[in-house]
Order: structure tokens, then C-alpha cells, then sequence
């Protein structure tokens, strides 16, 4: 097969010191907005930004009420249409990391972190922490489907995992190949030599500046196969890239942060939480802190409702990845009361974590599929 390994043409990586910016991919998609709008309709009233209302008390031995003295952090309002964005919880922008476990990393039967990072580890190479999946920035209905990853321009973007290039070029959102107004810009999509439970897995790298990679190519993990670029719905350089599993669909994504190798030494936090009526808390803050310092505070929001998928096991409505082995306390406020809860990260591995109206937060893990959930056709997953 041919094996991809093309030159830089004369660009390195730059600097990583442009502003941030936001991504607009899919907000001119009309038709789009309206079936996300339609999902919507049937079912907002529930479990909203502020959850149910408060008739109840959390109850369960495992919540942990707010200390004397604490002082509840304020709750962020979800603004749409932030273009311009505050960075609260942001991820802290650290020159260092270490290297990545090799892929195919999984140490349960149940992970499946097949993928390595798509921009290179001397670069920032994981999710702007404001642009995660699930997300609902560009505007209210619409869900980020993806991760995007802060990079300059021109950087190479690398294969995550080897396959065959099945779409190279403008028109991917579209389906009309050459078409220029697409939102995903110029961009790859790579059909993987595996799959996941018998079904193909496809990434996506969007926005490119320039596609190296061409139609029927084979690439290796680490191939180059374009350049950052701003091409698109996005108003500044930056690569979204998505999962697919399933199907080469805007609705077959999964999210990135549970399939890409995390860093040697750090783990991978999973949650799901519902209200009183065991509906998904959506867009719900989550604030979560490692102790004892309590900082760097990172918050994430759950997801939205919308074109995501949870991840087959997990049933989770919040990843949040790239947190170094330790003690990390975990705050949202519910019944407008701040409930706590510690959760230790392990290296390479995910943490657990429900959290339910009766329950409180709780660390049970999800109950053990039958024998025909486990992996079909993926690559050999290591053994623990
Ligand atoms: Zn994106």
C-alpha cells in the first residue's frame, strides 16, 4: 500500500499565541438547524440549563454537603451566540505534557482509546476546553459534534490511526464535493483498517488550510495529511475533529475525548447526570478540581441535546480528559445547593462517576454488558 510521508512544504508549526476564536462550523446549515430545533421542541421543558424544579432533597450517603464556610462558586449562564469567549475553567495551557500512551491504549475490556492526537505533541494537541463535544456555542440548537484543538496555521494535522481516505477536499457537510460554502471547510475523512463492535470507525479533520491526503490513499498513525487552516464555518485556524463510528455521518459522532490516548501518568473523568425524573441533566456545569490545591478549576458543561451519542457503555453525558493521576473533588449545584463528591483519576484509565437525584453522586461503574458487546473487529485491545 502506499504509505503517506510527505514533506512539510516549508511550514512548521508556529507559535500558539493567536487569540481564541470560535468555531461557526455548522451554523450555516439551515436545514440542520431546523431538525436540531424540531429535537428540541419535544423536549426542552424538562431538564434545562437550571434543572428540575426544586421539590425535592438530595438524599444517599455518597453526596456530601457543602462544608461550613465554603463559598459556592457562581453559576456560569450559557450564552448563545458567544462569540467572543470569558474562559472560565479553562484548560490551563501548560508547555508540557507527557508523551501519550501507545495506541491502541485500553486497560478495560470497555475503553477503546485506538486513536493518537491529530496535531503532534510539541503543539497544543488537546480540546479547547470551551469547545468540547456536546457543546451548544454557535447557537442554542446546534451541537458542537466534535473537538476543536487550538492550532496555528499551517501546522500539520496527523492521521490518528491507520485507513484509507475516503473524502479529501471541500464538500464533506454538503455532499457536494468542490462545494467552497461548506462548513467543514477543506477537510479529510479517514475510514480506519478497524472497527469498534463490528462497525467501521471514521475521524474527521475539518478546516484544513491544505489537504495532503488524497482519495484511496492508505495512512499510516502519524501520516500527515493537511495543514491547519481556517476554511469553512470558523473564524479563525484551528482543526475540529470528530469520531465516527457506524457511519460517515454528521450523526454517527462520539466523543473524541474517549477515544484518543490519553497522557502516560494522567486519566480520563466520565460522567453521568440525571434529575429527578432520570432524565439527562443537560447543559448542566460541572466544575471539578484537584486537591488539595483545588487548582487549576476546570469546568465542564454536559451535554446538549442533539445530534451526540453517548459512548455504548458509559452512557455518559460528560468526558473530561487529560487530568493527571490524583484526588479530584467534583462540585454542581443542584436544588441550588453546591453537592461535592472526590473521585480518584487513575493513569491511563477512566473514572466513574453518576450522579442521580436520589443517589447523589455515586462511583458504581455501568453494569457489565452481555458477551455481545465486546469488541468485534477492533484491533487487538491490550489486556490489562
Ligand atoms: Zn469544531
Amino acid at each position: 500500500m502506499m504509505n503517506l510521508s510527505l514533506s512539510l512544504r516549508g511550514q512548521q508549526p508556529k507559535a500558539i499565541s493567536h487569540p481564541r476564536r470560535s468555531s461557526l462550523l455548522h451554523r450555516f446549515a439551515p436545514h440542520l438547524i431546523l431538525t436540531m430545533g424540531l429535537l428540541l421542541a419535544s423536549s426542552c421543558s424538562s431538564a434545562g440549563e437550571t434543572g428540575p424544579t426544586p421539590t425535592a432533597v438530595i438524599a444517599g450517603e455518597t453526596a456530601t454537603q457543602v462544608p461550613a464556610g465554603f463559598e459556592p462558586t457562581p453559576r456560569p449562564t450559557i450564552e448563545p451566540f458567544r462569540f467572543v469567549l470569558p474562559t472560565p475553567g479553562a484548560e490551563p495551557v501548560s508547555g508540557w505534557r507527557p508523551p501519550l500512551y501507545p495506541v491502541p491504549w485500553a486497560v478495560s475490556a470497555y475503553d477503546h482509546f485506538y486513536f493518537a492526537r491529530p496535531i503532534a505533541a510539541d503543539n497544543v494537541n488537546w480540546p479547547l476546553a470551551e469547545y468540547r463535544y456536546g457543546g451548544t456555542f454557535f447557537a442554542p440548537n446546534i451541537v458542537h459534534t466534535g473537538v476543536d484543538i487550538d492550532a496555528a496555521e499551517g501546522a500539520q494535522i496527523l492521521a490518528a490511526g491507520p485507513g484509507t481516505v475516503v473524502s479529501a477536499g471541500w464538500g464533506l457537510y454538503s455532499g457536494a464535493e468542490g462545494n467552497t460554502s461548506d462548513p467543514y471547510g477543506q477537510a479529510v475523512v479517514i475510514k480506519h483498517d478497524f472497527g469498534y463492535k463490528d462497525k467501521p470507525l471514521y475521524t474527521i479533520y475539518a478546516h484544513m488550510s491544505e489537504v495532503i491526503a488524497v482519495i484511496g490513499q492508505h495512512v499510516q498513525t502519524g501520516d500527515v495529511i493537511g495543514l491547519v487552516g481556517a476554511t469553512g464555518a470558523t473564524t479563525g485556524p484551528h482543526l475540529h475533529f470528530e469520531v465516527r463510528w457506524g457511519a460517515n455521518t454528521f450523526y454517527s459522532t462520539y466523543n473524541p475525548e474517549l477515544w484518543t490516548a490519553p497522557p502516560q501518568g494522567w486519566g480520563v473523568l466520565v460522567g453521568r447526570l440525571t434529575d429527578d425524573e432520570n432524565k439527562l441533566l443537560n447543559n448542566y456545569p460541572v466544575e471539578v478540581r484537584p486537591m488539595p490545591s483545588g487548582v487549576p478549576l476546570r469546568r465542564v458543561i454536559t451535554y446538549a441535546q442533539g445530534a451526540v451519542n453517548p459512548d455504548p457503555y458509559y452512557q455518559e453525558n460528560m468526558v473530561l480528559s487529560d487530568l493527571p493521576a490524583g484526588l479530584y473533588k467534583i462540585t454542581i449545584n443542584y436544588m441550588e445547593k453546591d453537592v461535592q463528591y472526590w473521585v480518584d483519576i487513575y493513569p491511563g484509565q477512566v473514572t466513574y462517576f453518576t450522579f442521580t437525584d436520589k443517589e447523589g453522586f455515586q462511583v458504581t461503574p455501568p453494569p457489565v454488558p452481555t458477551l455481545d458487546f465486546l469488541p468485534g473487529t477492533a484491533t487487538a485491545v491490550p489486556t490489562p
